[in-house]
């Protein structure tokens, strides 16, 4: 098969991982006969630099005529005193609603190999598979009005938490249909002994229940939710949410893994181009050293075969591959214990690849 991949590296880090994610792309591509043609654009940063906005026409334009688009990441103090539309971070912000990229997909896992290096109990982490499923492009994010204004004669400040009932339902859908997939449990999380439109979210999940019969509901207050991750993760198969709270319990989840350098994630839009990255930023303190770990960007091409293909044999050559140079005792310096050796970002992809290379089945 033959797919059309828009390659966004942005800034710091982003263009040392995005080399590392190719090659392992290439090699997916010898070992099942596809082909991949690459369309490098500029974002973030590095699209303000050289075309005076973040989220180029060319871009945007690349990113559409795509089969799948992956991004590296933005960001950086170079441009810190840049007018607030113009800063990097508007490169993503801008493609998720160009893309309608409404879904937000991000598994936690945690490597056995690994096990020790998070902060949690290794009796707690052990074994852990979560997907987090969180609504991307509406909420209190983008509501309005979001802004200052004089209340009763003080300075006061109003934001804005607006969802239609279509937003919430396609969203509780994907977190069911994942679920198929999955365990067959959905967790939906919500502030329903507060909010109206906590409220309105439990009555949309309900009804998107009937339609998948096998597969558990629970509702569970944010509250709860944020302190049950902790104590005992594994209680989750999927986790679906509006932005907001998905936004906090997708970073919190992130920490029982051990570290930002290991997860991906996914934006999906239903119909066009989904958009696979790593959950960390730029890491400016880093870039251009051969040290970033280029682990959760080679796990965002395992989600972007999975997701963006349906590529699943694929999609797990990739994830064993990881998993296979990490318990061989690849190790980056954000992962690496005391006395371990460190690796490079090119000799733990190179460990990577002979993983993926020395398996023969799934
Ligand atoms: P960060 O994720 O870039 O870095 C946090 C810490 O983790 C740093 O010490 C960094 O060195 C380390 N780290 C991150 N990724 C790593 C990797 N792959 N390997 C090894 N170590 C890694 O977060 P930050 O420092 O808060 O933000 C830096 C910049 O990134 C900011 O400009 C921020 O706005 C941006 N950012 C961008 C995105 C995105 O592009 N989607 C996401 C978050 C932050």
């Amino acid at each position: 098969m033959k797919k059309q991949i828009a390659l966004l590296a942005g800034d710091g880090i982003g263009p040392d991982i995005m080399k590392e994610a190719v090659r392992v792309l290439e090699a997916i591509g010898e070992r099942f006969g596809h082909s991949f043609s690459f369309t490098p654009a500029a974002v973030g940063g590095a699209g303000y630099d050289v075309y005076g906005t973040p989220l180029p026409e060319e871009t945007l334009k690349a990113c559409k005529d795509s089969d799948a688009i992956l991004f590296g990441a933005v960001g950086g103090p170079k441009w810190d005193s840049v007018p607030k539309e113009l800063r990097p971070e508007q490169g993503i912000l801008g493609l998720r609603k160009e893309l309608n990229l409404f879904a937000n997909l991000r598994p936690v896992n945690v490597y056995d190999a690994l096990v020790s290096a998070s902060t949690l109990k290794e009796e707690v982490i052990r074994n852990v598979d979560v997907l987090i499923v969180r609504e991307l492009t509406g909420g209190i994010y983008f509501g309005t009005p979001s802004e200052r204004r004089e209340i009763n004669g003080e300075e006061g400040v109003v934001d804005t938490l607006v969802y239609k009932r279509s937003e919430m339902e396609r969203i509780i859908r994907i977190g069911f249909e994942s679920a198929l997939l999955r365990s067959k449990k959905v967790t939906s999380v919500d502030k329903a002994n507060v909010l109206e439109s906590s409220r309105m979210w439990r009555e949309v999940a309900e009804e998107v229940s009937k339609d998948f019969p096998e597969v558990e509901l629970e509702h569970m207050l944010v509250d709860n939710a944020a302190m049950q991750l902790v104590r005992s993760p594994r209680s989750f198969d999927v986790i679906v949410t509006e932005n907001l709270f998905g936004d906090i319990l997708s970073d919190e989840a992130s920490m029982i893994s051990g570290s930002l350098g290991l997860l991906p994630s996914a934006s999906l839009s239903g119909k066009g181009p989904g958009l696979f990255e790593p959950i960390h930023g730029s890491a400016p303190d880093i870039a251009g050293l051969g040290q970033a770990n280029p682990l959760a960007a080679i796990a965002s091409v395992a989600m972007l075969l999975k997701y963006g293909f349906e590529w699943e044999e694929e999609a797990q050559v990739v994830d064993q591959a990881i998993a296979e140079a990490l318990a061989t005792g690849a190790r980056t310096s954000d992962i690496a214990e005391g006395g371990e050796q460190v690796f490079s970002t090119s000799a733990m992809t190179n460990a990577v690849l002979k993983a993926l290379k020395a398996s023969t089945a799934v």
